[in-house]
């Protein structure tokens, strides 16, 4: 009875009627469920505050005498009435957006309740309300905000919700188990709906959130984790039996020693390899942390398994990267096989290849057929790997650089070219552990804390656009020591809507300002990839001192003779895009710049240039990157499978988000979880969620 009133039309609610029912449908309120699961997204305070405690953009209540006598202004349609107040010792002005009428209501020394938004530099409140009756009742003081749509009223929604919940009273179905209710002294469902819609008092609203957003963690996490659990014994992987000793003299042969991050990398990935299981990990290392080379170090041992490796990237300039740098770390690498393939292939060298959408015809054809008869080892390659004709002969490991840049789909593809390959991300962003517990959390995460030893600090200063003579003389100061640099971008032509710095523009620019005293090159996403190519080979080469880019240089491209990264327009990047294009210098011995060129217009863009200057830690980045953008823009990309949630907030709640994801962990690992009646609850979420049935979560 009770699952069917929940379940049951909004219509079904005393009150509620046919055309009530069709305003709550704008705000998906169907069902009376969905109706008592439309929360807030905030309230407003009517506690009067004291103006001097209130911080800029404060949303405030005061109370106050009115000082003058209200003046009105009518813009077309919109009217705007100023008067000023007095509150606490303070004066203070008020204006107030078409309400007209309250004008011949407001009387010199009346004492009125103001609520708005605090302006504190031109101490002013942009009132949303002014109220006649001084006293707060208690009872109202926490006014809740919702997100409304149409024809739907505040104060129609307000009621509906309160003849529901008086409705439903007794009947609202527990969902989490009494034991984690009483460990965190989580307040029961029915309670907390009532706490989150008609708050008496503060504590009341902290209490009625507590429990939803420790709720829908916990669900989350839930679903995350038993769909590993499922995975990893559904899907048997491969248990490759890689040689260790191969791998010891490779190793040891490398011009450097492993950083204790690479060697943990390596050793984890090693374990993954050789289990039963279906290997899924995520191996993050800021920009130079030394990520390629433990990808060489996983494909070699998958190839002295028998199996051939894949790696995908996410550009053409870094798949021709990393097939150049993989190339050189296996120039001359001998090859034991297992037997039978040795055998079949006769080979003793490792063979690679590059496969990106610039090959065509008889080399591509070539590619194909040798990875198809397994003579070919290795492939590098763009999205070109997930065309149909291309066919392994026995896949067993695949590698993707810079994922998060690929749809799951797309992931997908490549590795439905084997047989249940193991499975390798790679990642320069830094992901804040917010996000990897979250978007990730169907994955095991290595990270690469620390740099090779010997870097220098990279140096990063922000001056305006205005500065550019001294930046330009500077970046002349350092090609002459033989340094080069790369200037970057955000768009590639002028565009009438901005004006932002363009790659065509500042190349002309730049060569003007050189002359013959260095060669300027451009490169942007436009030309075609022969020319980007032939760019990058003339800029490693030193043919081209000073580079100006747009953000295609982005990720991977390694050339440690740059010392210098100018960015115009800095505030149009994130952080995060920020700390990637900077760790395309620093790569060599010698001391590396950053100069930020921006106007910044906000305490935002401020705050981002700012924070540059103090860091160069990419996780400290990111993790402020994500405070300050929001976890949905976080990766700027729609597939980032960053889950949204409706109460809780990732960063905000990480603490209550920790937990519940340890929780999870320990259920769907215990036996009572899966069989106890006190989980039921639980378990329930798991099944509505179709994971078990092969469905996608989320
Ligand atoms: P990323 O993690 O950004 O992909 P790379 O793999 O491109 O970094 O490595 C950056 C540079 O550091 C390369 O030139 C590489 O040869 C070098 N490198 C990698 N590991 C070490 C190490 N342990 N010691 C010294 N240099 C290293
Ligand atoms: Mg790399």
């Amino acid at each position: 009875m009770d699952m069917d009133l929940l379940n049951a039309p909004v219509t079904v609610i005393k009150g509620i009627g046919q055309a009530a029912s069709e305003k709550l449908a704008t705000v998906g309120a169907v069902t009376v469920n969905d109706l008592l699961n439309y929360f807030p997204f905030r309230y407003e305070d009517r506690q009067a505050v004291d103006v001097l405690t209130a911080a800029q953009d404060d949303k405030i209540t005061v109370v106050g005498l009115v000082q003058t006598v209200p003046v009105s202004q009518f813009y077309g349609k919109t009217s705007r009435l100023t008067f000023k107040l007095l509150t606490g010792q303070n004066l203070i002005s008020v204006t107030v957006f078409n309400q007209n009428y309250l004008k011949n209501k407001l009387q010199m020394n009346m004492e009125v309740l103001v609520s708005g938004k605090w302006d504190r530099n031109r101490r002013s409140i942009t009132a949303s309300r002014v109220q006649f009756n001084t006293q707060v009742d208690e009872r109202n003081r926490f006014e809740p905000v919702y997100h409304l749509k149409g024809d739907l009223q505040l104060r129609s929604l307000r009621k509906w919700i309160e003849l529901a919940l008086h409705q439903v009273q007794g009947q609202v179905r527990e969902t989490l188990p009494a034991s984690l209710c009483a460990k965190y002294k989580l307040t029961s469902r029915e309670e907390a709906l009532r706490y989150l819609h008609f708050p008496k008092n503060e504590w009341e609203v902290k209490q009625g959130r507590r429990r939803f957003i420790y709720e829908e963690f916990l669900q989350f996490q839930l679903k995350m984790l038993a769909f590993r659990k499922m995975n990893r014994e559904q899907f048997a992987g491969i248990a490759q039996d890689f040689d260790q000793q191969q791998i010891d003299q490779f190793t040891a042969e490398l011009p450097f020693q492993l950083t204790k991050g690479q060697e943990q990398a390596v050793a984890d990935i090693l374990l993954d390899l050789k289990a039963p299981q279906q290997m899924n990990r995520l191996l993050q290392g800021d920009v130079g942390a030394g990520k390629t080379v433990v990808a060489a170090i996983a494909a070699l041992a998958s190839v002295t398994a028998g199996y051939q490796v894949a790696l995908m990237a996410p550009t053409e300039i870094l798949a021709e990267q990393h097939f150049a740098s993989l190339q050189q770390l296996f120039a001359n690498q001998k090859l034991q096989l297992p037997q039978p393939v040795q055998q079949l292939l006769d080979q003793d060298q490792l063979q690679l290849a590059l496969l990106t959408s610039s090959s065509r015809g008889k080399a591509r054809n070539e590619v194909l057929a040798q990875l198809e008869s397994g003579e070919l080892h290795l492939v590098i390659g763009t999205h070109a790997l997930l065309q149909e004709d291309v066919h392994f002969r026995q896949l067993g490991l695949v590698i993707t650089d810079e994922q998060h840049r690929f749809g799951v789909a797309q992931r997908k593809v490549l590795q439905d070219k084997g047989t249940n390959p193991d499975v390798l991300f790679m990642t320069a962003t830094p992901i804040p552990r917010t996000l990897a517990i979250t978007a990730f959390g169907e994955m095991d995460v290595t990270v690469i804390k620390e740099l090779p030893a010997g870097r220098k600090e990279i140096k990063t200063r922000w001056v305006k656009h205005e500065q550019i003579d001294k930046v330009l003389a500077f970046l002349l100061q350092e090609v002459k020591k033989g340094r080069q640099a790369y200037v970057i971008c955000p768009l590639i032509e002028e565009s009438e809507n901005f004006d932002y710095g363009n790659a065509v523009d500042v190349h002309a620019q730049l060569m003007h300002y050189f002359g013959d005293q260095c060669v300027v090159g451009l490169m942007h996403g436009k030309l075609s990839s022969a020319e980007k190519d032939q760019m990058m080979q003339d800029f490693l080469a030193n043919r081209v001192q000073i580079l100006v880019s747009t953000t295609v240089v982005e990720v991977g491209v390694n050339v440690p003779n740059a010392t210098c990264m100018v960015i115009y327009d800095a505030e149009r990047f994130g952080l995060s895009q920020l700390h990637q294009l900077r760790g395309r210098v620093g790569r060599g011995s010698e001391q590396s710049y950053c100069i930020l060129m921006a106007d910044p217009k906000n305490e935002v863009a401020l705050e981002r240039l700012t924070i540059m200057t103090e860091t160069n830690d990419g996780f400290y980045l990111s993790e402020r990157d994500l405070a300050l953008r929001g976890p949905g823009d976080f990766f700027g990309h729609k597939q980032s499978g960053v889950p949204e949630f409706k109460v809780g907030d990732m960063v905000q709640d990480f603490n209550i988000l920790e937990v519940a994801r340890a929780d999870a962990a320990k259920l769907v690992q215990s036996e009572d979880f899966w069989q106890n009646e006190a989980y039921q609850c639980l378990r329930d979420v798991l099944y509505e969620s179709g994971i078990f049935s092969g469905e996608n979560l989320n």
